[in-house]
């Protein structure tokens, strides 16, 4: 096969980012593969099992670090953003930014910097649930493995992490650095974001303690999470009974996101399992317009329609507020009795949609965006769309689609050569 004269780019190292890195480089392509996170994996390793096989997945994604070690085509840089493009005759020649390496790789990850600092952050891992210390290990599972350092927090003059480290790999005076590349084609596989649970107001979003969004349910169910793995009510650590999922929380609505996720109703069937696996006798109700489990997704519905314990009712939830006796109630029109309900909860779950992440101002490429933000595919550019960053979908579907633009890629930088 011809191979293109420089290497592929792929921004961002989520399930779909690294997907297309490595079949480009299993196809025989060069590649940079670069996040500006401290770790690859992206969202899917914040959940605590995913669907349909329900496994957690870090197993997944073991395979896929295997595949990323053996393969000495893909060059992986952790940290680091895309800071200018140029488009030049035979692709892009592009800045690469990375982040100080306050952390250096000879890190044995002893954690004595972590026992000496007293500096406490929202952990950005469990979307602020939890604190962490200022340096510490990303997560469990991250990759690559290395102790990261929350610089904008430390107290001015302080070097405690520094003066305990006994192999000297804090280095607190790290500089960003740059570096141009000459690349053929760029994937963008920048993902999603979740839709602020703020911006929905009056289904408690942001008010009421109780009411939590899908992505910090799948926090809270994980033994990493902020209470080791139990579903808890956030205002009172209680475990709570009777739970209610709202589906379509500011989705398909034209005053958040006009669009549906695809995979909401499907994560909230799984979390309506979660709930049950722990405590049986919970009652959990799902409030929903349509129910989509497309293809052989529909046995989860099946499965949840046939569980003791979890109702699915067709109704919009409009309204939720507190009880003023520590639950909730949640005014819902009815859809098939055609009445206006008035129901209660202990814990709500929003099953609020995915956003996505790319922004015109943050990445320096003529972005075309489809109307609700996602980018279209740029066949005379070179630039292309994987995962997420191109329609709301789940991880067998990014995957699917990140292999596809890992051929769109090739072809594109094999015709420019
Ligand atoms: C509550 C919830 C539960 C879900 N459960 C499931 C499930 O059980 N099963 C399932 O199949 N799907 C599930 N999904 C969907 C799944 O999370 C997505 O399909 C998956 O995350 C898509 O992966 P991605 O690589 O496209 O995006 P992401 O996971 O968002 O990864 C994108 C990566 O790009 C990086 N990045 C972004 N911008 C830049 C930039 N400018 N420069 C460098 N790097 C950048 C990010 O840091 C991130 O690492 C769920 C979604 C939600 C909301």
């Amino acid at each position: 096969m011809n191979t293109a004269s420089h290497p592929i780019l792929v921004i961002g190292a989520g399930i779909a980012g690294v997907t297309s890195a490595l079949e480009a480089a299993e196809a025989g392509q060069p590649v940079l593969l670069i996040e500006r996170e401290p770790a690859i994996g992206g969202r899917v390793l914040r959940n605590h099992h995913y669907f349909p096989k329900l496994c957690p997945p870090s197993c997944g994604m073991e395979i896929n670090t295997g595949r990323l070690e053996r393969n000495p085509r893909i060059r992986l840089m952790v940290d680091t953003e895309v800071a200018a493009a140029q488009k030049s005759a035979d692709g892009w020649q592009v800045t690469l930014r990375h982040k100080p390496a306050y952390v250096k790789d000879s890190c044995t990850e002893c954690g004595d910097c972590m026992s000496a600092c007293s500096e406490r952050i929202p952990d950005p891992f469990n979307y602020g649930l939890t604190e962490v210390a200022a340096i510490r290990p990303y997560h469990n599972d991250a990759y690559p493995r290395r102790f990261v350092l929350e610089r904008s927090s430390c107290i001015d003059g302080c070097q405690a992490c520094s003066d305990a480290c006994p192999v000297h790999a804090i280095d607190l005076n790290a500089e960003p650095w740059e570096e141009t590349v000459d690349v053929s084609s760029v994937i963008l596989a920048t993902g999603w974001q979740p839709y602020p649970l703020e911006n929905l107001g009056e289904l408690g979003g942001g008010r009421l303690r109780d009411v939590v969004a899908n992505v910090h349910l799948e926090r809270m169910v994980a033994p990493s999470g902020p209470a080791q793995g139990k579903i808890v009510r956030p205002s009172d650590g209680k475990e709570p009974r009777r739970v209610a999922f709202v589906q379509c929380a500011g989705s398909r609505d034209v005053n958040h996101l006009p669009y549906c996720s695809a995979i909401c109703c499907l994560a909230s069937l799984k979390q309506a399992a979660y709930v049950k696996e722990q405590n049986p006798d919970a009652e959990v109700t799902i409030y929903y317009i349509d129910r989509r489990t497309p293809g052989r997704n529909e046995e989860m519905l099946q499965h949840a329609e046939n569980s003791e314990g979890i109702r699915l009712v067709k109704g919009k939830v409009g309204k939720i507020e507190d009880d003023g006796q520590g639950g909730m109630t949640l005014r819902v029109e009815d859809v098939e009795s055609g009445k206006i309900l008035d129901a209660t909860a202990d814990l709500v779950v929003l099953a609020t949609g995915m956003m996505p992440s790319a922004r015109r101002e943050s990445l320096p490429f003529d972005l075309q965006l489809d109307p609700d933000g996602f980018i279209l595919d740029q066949w005379n550019a070179g630039l292309f769309a994987a995962g997420v960053s191109r329609r709301p979908e789940d991880v067998a579907s990014s995957v699917r689609d990140a292999t596809g633009a890992a051929a769109k890629a090739i072809a594109a930088a094999v015709r420019s050569a």
